[in-house]
This record gives structure tokens, sequence and C-alpha cells, in this order.
């Protein structure tokens, strides 16, 4: 289930978003305040709703910090000033996008499933981890950069997206190569395989990597 952290302290607007997102079935989390929604964070939520003027922390600091802790999710900005927004989004700030206040629900909604399509979560940092930065674009493992082709991003990103989870090659295909899938899914072992060659992982005793039959592929938790 996705979960969502919704960081808002203004009831008018918390109450009927929480149920917005609860009806497109998220798991959501409320918090009405900067430090409070830190700490929710750390349970590391798929997606984060962020307002900028929330007591005892702003949101633009709430952000920072999350960033900073190496949180991946993506972070949507609700704001009601259209002119702080360039310092939120385009500085150091690291969210992914906003929208200003007064919104429009729907407008709201798309935004979060596009930027849960784009993003990433599962952070996995354990010795022999792998870390994906999504809005970079990049992998690493044992804070060493892998590197990896478009394809074979997108690939990792998914799977670490799925961890624990087995993703049928159909799924794949379609996110990765979004195609339609016609039966041979020769392309995808053939990344899976260069994937776990980077990844330092062994087909026959895959650390990372599990081929589950007849089915598609799982990145196993690590932090077991
Ligand atoms: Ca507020």
């Amino acid at each position: 289930m996705i979960r969502v952290l919704l960081a808002e302290d203004d009831i008018a607007i918390s109450e009927p978003l929480a149920r917005a997102f609860r009806r497109e079935g998220y798991d959501v989390t409320v918090r009405a305040d900067g430090a409070e929604a830190l700490k929710a964070a750390k349970d590391n939520p798929d997606l984060v709703v962020l307002d900028l003027g929330l007591p005892t922390m702003d949101g633009l600091e709430v952000c920072r910090r999350l960033r900073a802790e190496g949180r991946t999710a993506p972070v949507l900005i609700l704001t009601a000033r259209a002119d702080e927004v360039d310092t939120v989004v385009g500085l150091d700030a690291g969210a992914d996008d906003y929208v200003t206040k007064p919104f429009r629900l729907a407008e709201l909604l798309a935004r979060v499933r596009a930027l849960l399509r784009r993003g990433v979560t599962g952070t996995v940092e354990e010795e022999g981890g792998i870390r994906i930065d999504a809005q970079a674009r990049r992998a690493y493992k044992n804070d060493e950069e892998l590197q990896l082709t478009a394809k074979e991003f997108d690939l990792l990103r998914v799977l670490v997206r799925e961890q624990g989870k087995v993703v049928s090659r159909e799924q794949l295909m379609r996110e990765v190569w979004e195609t339609q899938w016609f039966g041979s899914t020769k392309t995808l072992d053939m990344h899976v395989s260069v994937l776990r060659r980077k990844l330092g992982d062994d087909a026959t005793r895959p650390r990372f990597i599990s081929t589950v039959r007849g089915v598609g592929f799982r990145f196993e938790r690590l932090d077991a």
C-alpha cells in the first residue's frame, strides 16, 4: 500500500485531503507540526505532502532535513505564496513539485500520482546496501556510484521500490520499457543479468535480485 505523509496544520485542508487520499487507496498519516512530520518521516513514506507554514519547524526546513537524512520520497509542497516556490523547488530544499493554495483537489491528486510514478522509496542503507537517488537518477552501492544505463537504472528503481515483493515481467516491461508485453522478455533478462553483474550479484545465489520462476523478479530486503 502506498503510504503518504501529509504535513498540514490547517484542518480545513488536511481533513478533506486525507479523505481524498484514502479514497485513492493510500495509507495516510497526518501531522500538523513540522518537527512531528519529520519524526513521522522516519517510517519512510512513499510520498510527503508538505505545507510550508507549519508550527515548530517550517516546511522548507523539514524538506531540507528529509533530504539530509537521505530520504528519497518525492515531496510535494503546499504553499499559499507562489513567490516562495522558486526557493523551495528550484534551490537546495529538494522538493519535487508544488501546488499553490487554494488548489483543485483533482489537480493535486494528479500531481501526487505523477510523483509516485516517478518517485522511488525503499532506501536500503545496510552494509552492501543499495541507495537510489531518484532525482539525480543515480544509484550507489556502498556509496560508490553504479554506472548504469537509463534502462538499468529504471529497472533497479522499480525493483527497489517494490523490494521484498515479486514484480512481474509484464509490469517491468510496462514500467521500464513502456511497452505491452508480447511474450518475449529477452531484453528484460539481458538487463537483469547486466544489472546483477554491476551489483556484484551472483545469479545462482542472488543476494539482491532473485528470479521468481514463471513470474518475474524480486529485490530482496536487505534490512533483515
Ligand atoms: Ca499552514
